[in-house]
């Protein structure tokens, strides 16, 4: 080999290796990038229910969900970002009802009793394959009484009627797997009453997710004690009724289910119906990509192993 064919065998060499060298660090590089995305996808350490109830104290019967720690990165990064929209006020053919139906992702409809329409909306959201929730109707602090429609509770009932009023609303609504609070400020701190409340529900296999229209609610502290998953509202969609304010509430939390993982959030039927209805249609459009737009059953389900178990009435479907 003369001088000028050594020369060019080196330096072919040194580009070979050079392209060994380089992918070598590609490859390196390249593991490390994926070890830590899917460690900000799982995110050690954060339990999903210390988010949902916001009482990081609080003992979560069943512990994490297997799903979050088992299999590493998820085939679909969305299962970990999740949004249950539970739509209150259902069963009083109420404004916005058949579009909230048409929603084309899983929502919760939360259903009031002895209503004209508590049994067709009910049917109609199962059959759409959503949940359906009870609205109980419970009194407030503040507000009037003709607003909490018929069978609610209210601060002077008796234990044993508490009781025959829970049982007889969760007759009255087909394929109920939960229920929630139509108002009830007053009533949901009130822990004599939610306590004959919470024993119902679990006596029927139902959860109970607490609205949230009091601070000083007791319903968290007393589900844990009962083993109940502790599971409340985060955000309301619609206390403004316009579609910018909406929007707002949507975008808090898109951002709480992106940076938390899980975020519930309450809108309604009647009143703000068109707008709450339209602003979830464009807002589940916009984010499902994201987030996945799961029922509240899910949630109950993954978060704290707690399987709806819904014990039928005699008149229930
Ligand atoms: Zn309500």
């Amino acid at each position: 080999m003369n001088k000028a064919g050594r020369k060019g065998w080196s330096c072919t060499w040194k580009f070979i290796m050079s392209v060994v060298l380089t992918g070598t660090i590609l490859m390196v590089y390249g593991t490390g990038l994926s070890a830590s995305s899917a460690e900000s996808q799982l995110r050690p350490g954060q339990a999903p229910e210390q988010i949902l109830t916001g009482q990081s104290s609080m003992q979560v019967p069943g512990g994490p969900a297997s799903g979050h720690t088992s299999s590493g990165t998820p085939a679909d990064p969305s299962q970990h970002k999740r949004m249950a929209i539970i739509i209150d006020d259902a069963g009083n053919d109420m404004k916005g009802t058949s579009e909230i139906l048409a929603t084309p992702v899983k929502l919760t409809l939360a259903v009031m009793p002895f209503l004209q329409t508590t049994k067709k909306d009910a049917i109609a959201a199962h059959e759409k394959g959503m949940d359906v929730i009870v609205h109980m109707p419970m009194e407030p602090n503040k507000g009037r009484p003709e607003w909490l429609g018929p069978g609610a509770i209210t601060s002077k009932l008796t234990d044993e009627e508490v009781r025959d009023r829970v049982e007889k609303a969760i007759d009255e609504v087909p394929y109920a797997v939960g229920m929630n609070n139509h108002m009830g400020s007053k009533i949901t701190s009130d822990k004599r009453i939610m306590s004959i409340v919470l024993d119902v529900c679990r006596e029927r296999g139902l959860f109970f997710v607490d609205s949230r229209t009091n601070f000083r609610s007791v319903v968290g502290e007393l589900a844990i004690t009962k083993n109940m998953p502790p599971v409340g509202n985060d955000i309301f969609l619609d206390d403004h009724n316009s579609k910018p304010h909406i929007r707002k509430q949507m975008d808090l939390a898109a951002k709480r289910a992106l940076d938390k993982d899980v975020c519930v959030v309450i809108g309604h039927v009647g009143h703000t119906g068109l707008n709450t209805s339209a602003v979830v249609h464009e807002s589940v459009s916009r984010l499902k990509g994201q987030i996945e737009f799961v029922g509240i059953s899910d949630l109950v389900r993954d978060v704290w192993h707690w399987q709806a178990e819904p014990k039928l009435p005699t008149d229930n479907k």
